[in-house]
Order: C-alpha cells, then structure tokens, then sequence
C-alpha cells in the first residue's frame, strides 16, 4: 500500500491553474523525485499535499487516511512535513529554538528532548552552533537545520522542496548523502529537485512535471538513461 496517493490534484491561484490533474504516489521507504523546469508547479504540488494552499480538486491520502481539505498542522500530525524552498529557519533565534519549535507541534517536553539530542548527534554542525541565532549559519547550515527542524515533528514522510537551491556542489552532495541516511533509518521521502541527475542518483522513481501535469514518470533508472527528459521538459539545451 503506498503512503501517499495523490490523485487528480488541481491547484489554483484565481483563474489560473498552476497544477492540473496531478497523480502520484510514495510507497514507504521509496524516494521519490519530482522534476520539472522552473514554474512547472513542483512548489505548488507539495504545499497542496501538505494542506498550506487549498486545492481545487482531487484527493490526497496519506497512510491510508483521506487528508484533503485538513489543516496543515494536522497533517503534520499524521506525520508528513515539509522542508519548504528557501530554508526559511527563524534567523534571530538559536539552532536550538528553531528545533524546538519544530517538536512543539506533536511531542511532550521529554520526548522533544530525547529528539532534539538525536538531531544534535545527526547534524554534528548543528551541535556545534545549537547557540549560535540561525541567521548567521551558512546556507547549508541553514538547510540542515530546516531539515532537522521537519524532523523534530517525527515524520513518517519527508517532503522536500529544492534543498540544494543555491549550494556549492559539495554542500548540495552533503545533503544528498544526508537523504541517503535518513531513508536507510525509515524515513520516506518526497523530493522536489531541479538538480536532475543528483535526485536521480538517489531517488527509486520520479514524476516529472511540465505546465503542471505529470509529463513523465518511471523508475529513476530508466529515466536517467533517456534523454527525453531533459530535451523535452527540464528547460536545458
Ligand atoms: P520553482 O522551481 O520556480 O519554484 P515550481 O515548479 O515550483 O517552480 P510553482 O512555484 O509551483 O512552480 O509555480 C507554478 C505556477 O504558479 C507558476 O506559473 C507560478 O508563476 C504560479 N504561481 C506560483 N505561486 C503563485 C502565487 N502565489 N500567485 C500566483 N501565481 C503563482
């Protein structure tokens, strides 16, 4: 049984669909990549799944349970949270509030300890900065804190929104490496990406999106041998 299954997801902004008829699914313990140029409507898909922008049509369930149409928050319950594009960590605080913050939403005090201890022994550099306010952290510091702060809520599926947007390529592998990790410890995983080969690299399958339908999808091996994929729909020569 998958995860998540998407079906039909149409998301408008007024007259205009950003997102048309999207179907996807995630089976647990899957990465899963979605691909497709700038404007293509990757951000948009994900924050309609994870309940931020209301969508048009469609369904969206997640561990068997229909969640269309419930409050961001109470999906975050359920266990699926969202690394947004950006980063957008709380600069004037400390890595250590921002992780808080993140664990406030589902965990008793104890519990949200034992956890942030878990993402200070998983990010080593948070731990070395957890005083240190989040604005003055690297933008791969600062991705690595997004990342933990998603996982203070104890998710079930990570969604990721562009985590490698504006790294140097050493950083953008770190974090690749870190994905790697967090799926062998159980976690799956939904990743949008415009780094192509990279997700491809370590996803199982992927969706590409052009003008905001499903263009393309298959296992990531066999899109990563087709050249299709980056003539017809990623914007490249
Ligand atoms: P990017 O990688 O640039 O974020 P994307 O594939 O994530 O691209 P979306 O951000 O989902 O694409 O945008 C899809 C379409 O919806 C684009 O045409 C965009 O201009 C439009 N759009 C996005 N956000 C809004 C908004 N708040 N109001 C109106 N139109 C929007």
């Amino acid at each position: 049984m998958s995860l998540l299954e998407v079906e039909d997801l149409t998301v408008a902004y007024g007259p205009i669909a950003a997102v048309r008829g999207v179907g996807l699914s995630v089976a647990a313990g899957e990465i899963v990549a979605v691909l497709g140029a700038n404007g293509a409507g990757k951000s948009t898909t994900l924050q309609a799944i994870t309940g931020l922008l209301p969508a048009r049509r469609g369904r969206v369930a997640f561990d068997g349970q229909p969640v269309s149409g419930r409050p961001a928050e109470q999906i975050v319950r359920l266990g699926m949270t969202l690394v947004p594009e950006g980063r957008r960590v709380f600069a004037a605080m400390t890595v250590e509030e921002n992780l808080r913050i993140g664990g406030a939403i589902r965990r008793g005090r104890a519990d949200a300890a034992r956890t942030r201890d878990e993402m200070l022994a998983l990010f080593p550099i948070l731990a070395a900065r957890r005083h240190q306010a989040a604005g003055t952290l690297s933008g791969g510091e600062q991705q690595m804190l997004a990342i933990a702060r998603a996982l203070m809520s104890q998710p079930k599926l990570l969604l990721l929104d562009e985590p490698s947007l504006g790294l140097a390529p050493q950083v953008v592998e770190a974090i690749f490496d870190l994905l790697v990790e967090l799926r062998r410890r159980g976690l799956t995983l939904l990743v949008v990406e415009q780094n192509v080969h990279m997700a491809l690299e370590i996803a199982d399958r992927a969706y590409v999106i052009a003008h905001g339908e499903v263009a393309m999808s298959g296992t990531a091996r066999d899109l990563l041998a087709s050249d299709e994929i980056e003539r017809a729909y990623l914007g490249h020569a």
